[in-house]
């Protein structure tokens, strides 16, 4: 249970106790009051010293100057005045129905083969909480893995209070082709469970879009490629799973209903046919070409790379595997650049899930800028850029009037030191305080 430390248990009763309350009583709508040192407000390039942040119920009333702040009299007040306040953060890219499956103990397979779902449910709404603790306030979540619609569940006991979490945004099943999903590999006699969806041809593909939209899906999720190699000329090669044609009757039925789609696309065929096939967000992208970043950019499409997942646990150098997993690193980092010097849309996505929950998520942050994305563009991409992909311009991802009043606070510059944002230490979501640690 190394998922569960003592702090993090501590906060959970706290926060229990307080959805217990909110159930019993119609949301409070006192105002609080934040006083900010600096204010980073998630749109423009300059922070800004000695801020006042007015929240009434579950929205941002105002943001001024604390020399001019009206504060409203009864007025809780919240010290933040040594902290760096910026908005709840958001990651673009997660699976709460995923553990960082160690292979030790049966890795991918053993999740969907032997674990309950009651179980891994459970495990989810720890990661939603891990992920609420580490000031996201808001993830895409990418698929459940074979856990069916349990996302659409952990989101609705957030959203009734019930257990702390995130806002999400949920795919619900994900959806794949025949041989473009574990599990794999065992007899041809047995019917295997899937992590995936899958369908052939564009009417099983409709109709799967239908079922998961119905179901609750606020995104569609579709893998275009699956595994990888190091092909015949070096090049980072994978299997293309969905047909241009499958993929559009996916994207025409998701847009009919306003809904968007993300594609895991590494490279090559595959990376084509989601370009060509309209979807609206690029995950992963490892080997992007100058031509398919053109097409990205004409077509609006957004970029959600997740760097820092393909640096952890290389197969040996001389492996096929190792020169494999080291290419995948090399070609992201070129197709990172070459996408942040055309302007391409990025946004911050960390795969977690793939990274065990333990480990920080705000560390792809430091990839990000390792690789040349300046830090307040980094803060960006995990808050208003987030939030226009998310069409949720204005409601999140933002400190300004009107937003929803998600708040996190960091003892220094992120500006100077990207890795202070490893270190949230305030949580408030919709007007409501998750974790107060400052120090
Ligand atoms: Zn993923």
């Amino acid at each position: 249970m190394r998922l569960v430390c003592r702090a993090g248990l501590a906060i959970l009763l706290v926060t229990s106790v307080a959805a217990q309350e909110k159930q019993s009583a119609p949301q409070s709508k006192t105002y609080t009051v934040i006083r900010a040192g600096t204010l980073i407000d998630g749109k423009s390039d300059q922070p800004r010293r000695d801020q006042v942040i007015v929240i009434h119920g579950d929205r941002i009333e105002s943001v001024s100057d604390a020399a001019s702040a009206k504060i409203p009299p009864e007025a809780n007040v919240i010290d933040l005045s040594k902290a760096v306040v910026l908005p709840g953060l958001i990651d673009s890219h997660t699976h709460i129905f995923l553990q960082g499956e160690n292979p030790a103990e049966g890795g991918y397979d053993a999740n969907i083969l032997k674990y309950p779902l009651s179980l891994r449910a459970a495990r989810a709404t720890v990661a939603a909480r891990r992920a609420l603790e580490q000031g996201f306030t808001t993830l895409r979540d990418l698929e459940t893995e074979g856990a069916g619609y349990g996302d659409v569940g952990i989101k609705e006991a957030i959203e009734g209070g019930y257990i702390p979490g995130p806002r999400l945004f949920v795919v619900t099943r994900a959806i794949s082709t025949t041989g473009g999903y574990p599990l794999e590999g065992y007899a041809p006699e047995l019917e295997m469970p899937k992590g995936a969806q899958i369908v052939d041809g564009p009417v099983e593909a409709r109709k799967a879009t239908r079922e998961q939209l119905d179901h609750g899906a606020d995104w569609i999720k579709v893998y275009m490629t699956h595994r990888s190699w190091v092909g015949k000329n070096g090049e980072l090669a994978s299997q293309p799973t969905l047909t241009v044609e499958e993929l559009k009757a996916i994207v025409d039925e998701a847009h009919g209903w306003g809904k968007k789609v993300a594609c895991h696309a590494y490279s090559g065929t595959g990376l084509q046919r989601a370009l060509d096939g309209g979807c609206d967000s690029i995950e992963h992208g490892l080997q992007i070409s100058d031509s398919q970043i053109a097409q990205m950019l004409k077509q609006g499409t957004w970029y959600c790379p997740t760097i820092s997942v393909y640096y952890t646990d290389w197969s040996p150098a001389d492996a096929p595997d190792g020169q494999r997993d080291r290419l995948r690193a090399s070609a992201h980092e070129e197709s990172f650049k070459k996408a942040l010097k055309a302007g391409v849309k990025i946004v911050f996505g960390t795969d977690m899930g793939g990274i065990p929950w333990t480990e920080p998520i705000a560390q792809e942050f430091l990839k990000m800028t390792e690789l040349g994305m300046s830090p307040m563009e980094a803060i960006r991409s995990a808050t208003s850029r987030a939030a226009d992909m998310l069409e949720m311009t204005g409601k999140i991802g933002v400190l300004a009037p009107g937003a929803y009043a998600d708040v996190v606070a960091v003892p220094g510059d992120p500006v100077k030191d990207i890795k202070q944002l490893e270190d949230v230490q305030f949580v408030m979501k919709g007007g409501q305080v998750f974790k107060s640690e400052m120090k």
